[in-house]
């Protein structure tokens, strides 16, 4: 019998691995032979981290974890599609995980370039050009409210991923009604290492 963590506690474990993180106190947990073993059936990670794919930002590394403890899907700046969704749906419904991470960082790339596409008009070429598309609605949005500065921007990105997330997927939004799952939106700091807090979805 699986026992599975509340949202509460989930939020709870991921705070207190990011501040050993911080202090340079982490303990590197389930990194062993005997984990991987005992995870060789099956797995039951208690978060689903969603973030950017900036290599400054690994997920088990700024929050401590080790084999089997979460599920990540990254992008650069943490753009979504269905894919994004097909893998965040399938870590709440086959995988129950009970918390939904959205991890944004300050001087994030994409966001950069976003910027820098709207102030100008130059779009760039291939795929980034998909990437930028999906940041602008974010950078727009903080230009309205007259915050310029990138980190700002990269703090309204991570609200508008978390609401966006709960508008698109019915598995999602109905998962928050009925208080199996919480959405938190977090903003890395890449000198401190610090993972704050900057919105929140459903009862944590
Ligand atoms: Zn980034």
């Amino acid at each position: 019998m699986t026992t599975y963590l509340t949202p509460a506690l989930a939020w709870r474990r991921l705070r207190e691995g990011n501040e050993r993180f911080v202090a340079g106190a982490s303990l590197h947990p389930n990194q062993d032979a005997s984990r991987r073993h005992s995870l060789v059936e099956d797995q039951h990670p208690f978060a689903v981290i969603f973030g950017c794919s900036d290599s400054r930002l690994a997920a088990e590394i700024i929050f401590d974890l080790g084999l089997g403890d979460v599920f990540v899907v990254r992008t650069a700046g943490q753009v979504i599609d269905d894919a994004v969704l097909g893998s965040l749906e399938y870590s709440i419904s086959q995988l129950h995980v009970p918390l939904i991470v959205i991890l944004g960082h300050d001087s994030c790339g994409a966001v950069t370039a976003t910027k820098g596409a709207v102030e100008t008009g130059d779009m760039p070429a291939g795929f980034i050009r998909s990437l930028v598309e999906r940041i602008t609605p974010s950078v727009l949005t903080a230009m309205r409210n007259e915050e310029t500065d990138v980190n700002d921007m990269v703090v309204e990105h991570v609200k508008q991923t978390a609401s966006r997330l709960a508008d698109s997927s019915r598995v999602i939004s109905d998962a928050i009604d009925d208080g199996r799952v919480a959405v938190v939106g977090l903003s890395y700091k890449l000198d401190e290492g610090r993972a704050d807090l900057v919105s929140g979805i459903g009862k944590l």
